[in-house]
């Protein structure tokens, strides 16, 4: 759903490799998020080939938008068309830019000796680079191809702005390309959003159309843009509204008290922080240590993903089997014998077990059947025990059916650990 007005935008990822699958396009998505940040309303993302004439038709195919962005297609190769196929849909004949012949002069010179290219066919690479379609802003560049911010022309509405394949080179022209003189100018005709974003963990997708329903009986959501979508395990739910619209403020209050009023102890976070950098602010000041089965380190990896992880995370230890479990964290073996390596009193252990071994005051432990193979009637496969341990004695311990095939076991038995970690420092007392 869009919230109208404004300035809207397409975007066009080139690149026969996209459409292969071979490579995952990591700009279309990535734009969006940086023109949404501006207050721009992305209509489209486009993925065509190498081919002028998919560039050229995907380009006409966008000609009601204000904006449109491309990448790839303008090194310089000759089937990197995107700046000619641009000049002559804009009828802007391309033109020798001699600042840039230079700039990217300097820059091929670099590159000579590697690319093994003979005078004559780095002349002809650098002047390619340096034509910029009349009346057109260059960008400057970070690999070897300059952008291009190309005004609205003759026959065709949009302002283009080009930019090349790589995700490097994008990522790192952008605030020069949003400079431009030709993107100014329409930025100035729009004002960022304000947006809320609200995470909740442990609500399904299904039950926020019912809470969303509830929402627009209240209020008319019309003028609130409402994006959901579950994305590691957390349901998201993104609020986006026009600066100075009632209305739309209106819709975006009835829309967070109804999420308040059904899943307010499920939100974790109203400002987009992910469980990462929340347990990393929630853990200043305390140390942690994990003792995992199933998920064989993927939460200790995931804890000292973070720079400056090593100021709480102690270690931890991967106790795969019983022997594992009773040599290095002390789980007694009559717990195993009766209660079975993956059971809550196993888990109560291993957690003890990692507090002492680490000397921590936070331990998280995790042992489960993953799959595919090893469940029971008992303990089918997706039964996994968790147990947050504080030195001071705190508890929290579950055991869940998580649902999913091995990998979904794993990854979901992390994020749930996390977002117990999280409960007991929260709440810090004893929660069952
Ligand atoms: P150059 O030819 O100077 O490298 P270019 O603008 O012509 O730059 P492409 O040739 O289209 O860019 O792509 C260069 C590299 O960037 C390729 O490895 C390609 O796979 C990668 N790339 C291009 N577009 C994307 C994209 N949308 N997402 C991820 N990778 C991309």
């Amino acid at each position: 759903m869009s919230v109208g007005a404004g300035v809207t935008a397409g975007i066009v990822a080139t690149g026969s490799e996209l459409l292969a699958g071979r490579v995952r396009d990591a700009n279309g998505p990535w734009i969006a998020e940086r023109l949404g940040e501006l207050g721009v309303d992305v209509v489209e993302i486009v993925l065509v080939g190498d081919r002028p004439e998919e560039m050229e038709s995907a380009l006409r195919s966008l000609a009601g938008v204000d904006l449109v962005v491309t990448s790839g297609g303008l090194g310089p190769t000759a089937d990197d068309l995107t700046a000619a196929v641009v000049a002559d849909l804009t009828g802007r004949p391309l033109e020798l830019d001699e600042h840039m012949e230079k700039v990217v002069g300097d820059i091929i010179a670099r590159f000579a000796d590697r690319l093994r290219w003979d005078a004559d066919a780095l002349a002809e690479a650098n002047r390619k680079q340096a034509m910029v379609p009349r009346g057109a802003t260059p960008i400057p560049p970070v690999g070897t191809a300059p952008g291009l911010a190309v005004p609205p022309g003759d026959g065709y509405r949009p302002t283009v702005l080009v930019l090349p394949g790589p995700p490097r080179e994008v990522r790192g022209m952008w605030d020069d390309a949003v400079a431009s003189g030709p993107v100014q100018e329409l930025l100035e005709r729009t004002e960022p959003f304000v947006e809320t974003h609200l995470r909740l963990f442990g609500v399904p997708e299904s039950e926020i159309t019912g809470t969303l329903r509830a929402a627009g009986e209240r209020a008319d959501l019309s003028a609130l843009e409402v994006v959901t979508c579950l994305r590691d395990f957390a349901l998201e739910v993104d609020l986006r509204r026009r600066p100075g619209d009632d209305a739309a403020a209106a819709a975006h209050d009835a829309v967070v008290a109804e999420i308040d009023a059904r899943h307010g102890s499920a939100v974790f976070s109203r400002t987009g922080e992910t469980i990462d950098e929340i347990l990393f602010g929630l853990l200043r000041g305390h140390t942690i240590a994990t003792a995992e089965s199933c998920t064989g380190g993927l939460l200790a990896g995931r804890l000292t993903e973070p720079a400056g992880a090593s100021a709480h995370v102690q270690g931890g230890i991967v106790s795969y089997s019983n022997a594992a479990k009773a040599h290095l964290l002390g789980v007694p073996q009559q717990v195993l014998d009766t209660d079975g390596a993956v059971s809550t009193r196993a888990v109560q252990a291993m957690a003890r077990g990692a507090i002492d071994a680490f000397g921590v005051d936070v331990a998280v432990a995790i042992s489960g059947i993953a799959g595919p193979g090893g469940g029971t009637d008992e303990k089918p496969v997706g039964y996994v025990c968790f147990c947050v341990r504080t030195a001071d004695g705190a508890e929290i311990v579950r055991d869940p059916v998580l649902p999913g095939a091995r990998g979904d076991v794993r990854e979901r038995s992390v994020v749930l650990a996390m977002h117990l970690v999280r409960r007991i420092l929260t709440t810090g007392d004893q929660v069952d």
